[in-house]
């Protein structure tokens, strides 16, 4: 049995079969960068996150690709009251959601591109569909025509009629339909802004995403994620966009992450009801708020309470307790081979269950994560085999030494495809290497400062190391430096 995905698209769950055997590449709707991310937001994040982890333990290598929307109503709004630009914004910001994700131990995906970085491929995008009858120009804004795409809709499913009804409340009377969209703004006055043939403006959020998934992963994609909130207007229209360009599907499996919410209630900056990630990540360990955000399937709502978050801890609480306990076994036996050929005929019954516990776990956590990727039920299987662990270490039949550093390796592997357990059994110490990248640095300053002849910063590097017993000896080929003894 494979991988299975539900796909917003067929509204079913079709058996996973990406577009080049053995890789896959993904798009998933970042953030615009108004402000500080909330644990809502985090929850699409971490769940693209662990798809992409499960798609890789799975074998699978995998291109992802995570925007950031950093031009936009918003940011020009905030960056206004702040009296800063809305580049400055948007670069702070930008900075922080990369700390706050990175915290949360959410690995960094391939690409991370910007739609201010991408503006010449937007203007190509939507001058394709002029030429294409798909777009039109009014006063220096372009529309889509969304009458030429005759699948609008197929996503979200939406007649026109219910679409026009919709359309209708922020109604532009220069458009030639209330559906029509805009894919670039006119720049109005004191707005950064962009040149283009239709004059300076600046894209609207659909077109970025298109433009951006398409030149980072190529015509049509295997997998789109965002956000629920997203599948209409925005993931509709980037459909309509790219599809009419290219004339091929956009993107094979859409995944629509649900909300996370607090008092039933969406947690959203708009609701006034949010907490931030950064806020979240003070308070609790990163694995407790990761456990947290899994522990329902991605398609249902999860609610945000304090009760929640200390559950997970607790239930963190067990689970290191219980590897921290094998980990003895694993130092002793770090030879994985030896624990296959390990199974001695007089075993006691508990080391006969615990074996199987282990072989459970694993089939159960990759039949949890095959079906769509229920993150709920493979915390689940792994917690079992905690308590199989417990009831053996407890036990007064005898578990072969072999036994618990198999169940510690297996454990801490599945833990690290969700990211609830880190590994602390690294003690490299990169102080010497980071000393010696510095000093090395400091060398390389001062070659160029000789280069300049600038000889008054040479010197000072020279003479200030010196004060920290550290000699620079000046050869033809290049400086040497040693401690001075
Ligand atoms: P935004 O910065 O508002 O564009 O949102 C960034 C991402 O977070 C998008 O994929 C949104 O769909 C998602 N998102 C926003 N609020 C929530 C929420 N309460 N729960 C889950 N995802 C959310
Ligand atoms: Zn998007």
């Amino acid at each position: 049995m494979g991988l299975k995905i539900y796909n917003s698209l067929s509204r079913q769950l079709e058996e996973f079969s990406p577009l080049t055997d053995g890789h896959v590449s993904m798009y998933s709707c970042g953030p615009t960068v108004y402000d500080y991310i909330h644990i809502g937001n985090a929850r699409t994040a971490l769940i693209t996150d662990i798809i992409r982890r499960y798609l890789e333990y799975r074998g699978y290598a995998v291109k992802l690709v995570q925007n950031l929307t950093d031009i936009d109503d918003k940011i020009i709004a905030r960056a206004k009251t702040l009296g800063i630009s809305s580049g400055q914004l948007a670069q702070t910001n930008g900075k922080a959601y990369f700390e706050d994700t990175q915290r949360l131990g959410i690995q960094p995906a391939d690409v991370h591109p910007k739609a201010t970085e991408h503006i010449p491929e937007m203007i190509e995008l939507i001058q394709m569909l002029i030429d294409k009858g798909a777009a039109y120009v009014i006063d220096g804004s372009v529309y889509y025509r969304v009458n030429s795409f005759n699948e609008y809709g197929k996503l979200s499913r939406r007649k026109p009629e219910d679409l026009l009804a919709g359309a209708r409340v922020e109604v532009d009377e220069r458009k030639e339909d209330p559906r029509d969209f805009d894919m670039w703004k006119a720049a109005k006055p004191g707005e950064p802004s962009w040149d283009s043939p239709w004059g300076p403006g600046r894209p609207g959020w659909h077109i970025e995403c298109s433009s951006m998934a398409m030149k980072h992963l190529g015509e049509t994609i295997d997998i789109h994620a965002g956000g629920e909130d997203l599948l209409f207007p925005h993931h509709e229209n980037e459909i309509a966009q790219s599809e009419l360009a290219t004339g091929k599907p956009f993107a094979k499996y859409w995944v629509h992450v649900a909300f996370l919410k607090i008092d039933g209630r969406r947690m959203g900056k708009s609701e006034e009801n949010f907490i931030f990630l950064r806020e979240a990540l003070d308070r609790y360990p990163a694995e407790v708020i990761r456990h947290f955000l899994i522990s329902a399937h991605y398609r249902h709502p999860l609610d945000y309470s304090l009760e929640s978050l200390q559950k997970s801890e607790s239930a963190l609480k067990r689970l290191n307790n219980c590897i921290e306990s094998l980990q003895k076994y694993h130092e002793e036996i770090p030879d994985a081979a030896e624990i296959d050929n390990a199974t001695p005929f007089n075993v006691s019954e508990t080391n006969m269950n615990l074996l199987s516990a282990i072989d459970t776990m694993q089939s159960r956590f990759t039949a949890a994560m095959d079906a769509d990727f229920n993150s709920a039920q493979a915390v689940g299987s792994i917690f079992s085999l905690v308590s199989q662990v417990n009831k053996a270490i407890g036990s007064s039949n005898g578990v072969l030494p072999n036994t618990f550093a198999s169940a510690y390796r297996k454990l801490t592997e599945i833990c690290q495809v969700l990211g609830i357990y880190t590994i602390n059994e690294d003690n490299t110490d990169t102080t010497t290497e980071n000393f010696d990248a510095l000093i090395e640095l400091l060398l390389e300053i001062r070659q160029g400062a000789r280069d300049q002849k600038d000889w008054d910063t040479s010197d000072k590097i020279r003479d200030r190391l010196k004060q920290l017993n550290i000699e620079i000896k000046d050869t033809h080929e290049g400086s040497t430096w040693k401690f001075i003894t």
